[in-house]
């Protein structure tokens, strides 16, 4: 698998342009990123804390010194005919990543989790080119407009070893990759912005086998489900080749989405040869070990970490507190709550249940609640102390959730304020004994289930606003 992950820098790696989309076409540019003879890139020093992060998240070591290299090749996004990149000397190397990974069944529910360590090769800088537009503009049958704000950006380019077998593998291997880069705040890891893109080597051979056999490229993959689609189909394709005897070209395939099937972008059999040599007006890039040390202090503690703390200090299952740690802010939102109601599972409950219910129907992210944990845990809390009942919570939240108002304000305002006051309750339960003497002498006389008997009277003439605590207490009394 190659990943490039573009580093989540306000500027670009090689000069103050900035970094972002949807600008008016090569408004972002300056002689530095357009190649301009004479321009000199400068680091961007960003892009190292950035990358450090990221290789630190992933289990890489970083190199003490790495070299930044001109990849010479020509295209026209790339007007100065090479792209700054690392070759033999990159940012880091030697990465091992457990993951945990499942096979799915026909409906795409995963079977049974397992983790599985990746041996990452590295992870380098480089620059990103800019983009060949064919779209939306006028006489595009005619010519290709060239967009060189992308120019410049940095990347991450995270290669592993072939060290997958299945395609559900490297689906939670992606997974995992997009999810920590932006856990540590390297990424924004958003495969629909083309900020993250990721590229499938894929090759079949016999059990027992070896050696790789040729292998295809699987290129323009615009999600993580997209790419599982794509290897699924090249093993299914390659294995019918094989055994009709059918040569497998080494070759680039796109994924075409809408006839589920790879097909040919170009062939390989003239490999590129970049002729790779240091780029002269960049320094070798010396990082220490202080440098590292002060990164990785100030790294926050990674998702599978606190997915094991939550299910050993917290008493969680596994499938929660997966649920919990697939978003930083959400895994904040549980803690903060699960500390002030001092029940965690029950707190787990709400935020992955109603809670959750609300972020995907309002499309609102964890930052954009309007509904603090600290007032989802005095909902709770309330709950709890059988104030309100579970479904008048329910309520209640979806109308926090909307207006940002507490627990006590929304509470009175639907007049679910129970009432407690127990002279009012033993009114009714006077009312309520009076009116069913039949059944009092039944009770009296043994048959203690006409209990719930009483207290449901006593609910429904209180239309359900009195405290059952004191409802109960005051029962047994007069009874
Ligand atoms: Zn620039």
């Amino acid at each position: 698998m190659e990943i490039h992950a573009q580093l989540a820098t306000a500027t670009k790696i090689f000069c103050s342009c900035a970094v972002e989309t949807g600008g008016e076409p090569n408004s972002n540019t300056c002689p530095v990123c357009l190649g301009l003879p004479g321009a000199l890139p400068v680091l961007n020093r960003r892009v190292i804390d950035l990358g450090a992060r990221a290789a630190l998240a992933l289990g890489l070591e970083i190199q003490e010194t790495s070299i930044f290299a001109r990849k010479n090749y020509f295209y026209p996004d790339l007007p100065k005919g090479y792209q700054i990149s690392q070759y033999d000397k990159p940012f880091s190397a030697n990465g091992q990543l457990t993951i945990l990974t499942a096979e799915r069944d026909d409906h795409g529910h995963a079977l049974e989790w397992k983790p599985m360590t990746i041996q990452i090769t590295r992870m380098h800088l480089e620059e990103d080119a800019g983009k060949n537009v064919h779209e939306g503009l006028p006489d595009v049958d005619k010519y290709s407009y060239i967009d060189l704000n992308r120019a410049g950006t940095p990347l991450g380019e995270i290669v592993t070893e072939p060290d997958f077998r299945t395609s559900w593998q490297a689906y939670d291997y992606v997974n995992h990759v997009r999810r920590v880069l932006q856990w540590v705040g390297a990424s924004d890891a958003d495969m629909e912005k083309g900020n993250l893109r990721c590229e499938a080597n894929v090759s079949v051979r016999k059990v027992g086998e070896t050696t790789f056999n040729n292998k295809i490229e699987l290129k323009n993959l615009n999600s993580v489900r997209f790419m599982q689609k794509a290897i699924e189909f090249e093993i299914d394709r390659q294995i019918t080749a094989h055994e009709a005897g059918e040569p497998v070209n080494q070759e680039t395939r796109l994924w075409d989405e809408k006839n589920n099937r790879t097909r040919v972008m170009r062939s390989k059999e003239d490999a590129h040869d970049y002729r790779y040599f240091p780029e002269p007006d960049l320094q070798p890039l010396v990082v220490t070990a202080e440098f590292v040390e002060s990164v990785r202090s100030q790294m926050p503690e990674l998702p599978d970490t606190m997915r094991e703390r939550f299910i050993a200090v917290y008493g969680l299952g596994f499938s929660d507190a997966s649920q919990l740690v697939s978003d930083i802010d959400l895994a904040e939102y549980f803690e903060k709550t699960a500390r002030i109601t001092a029940n965690p599972k029950l707190s787990a409950n709400w935020v992955l249940g109603e809670l959750t219910r609300e972020f995907n129907n309002s499309g609102k992210s964890v930052c954009e609640s309007l509904l603090t944990a600290e007032d989802l845990a005095e909902l709770i809390n309330t709950v709890e102390s059988g104030s309100i009942n579970n479904n008048q919570a329910k309520e209640v939240l979806v109308e926090m959730f909307a207006t940002g108002k507490t627990a006590p304000e929304v509470i009175k305002e639907k007049g679910f304020e129970q009432v407690s006051d127990s002279g009012a309750i033993e009114k009714i339960v006077d009312e309520v004994i009076a009116a069913n003497q039949a059944n009092v002498d039944a009770y009296r006389g043994g048959n203690e289930k006409l209990f719930g008997f009483f207290v449901g009277q006593v609910m429904k003439a209180s239309q359900g606003k009195a405290n059952p605590k004191v409802v109960n207490d005051i029962l047994k009394e007069k009874l």
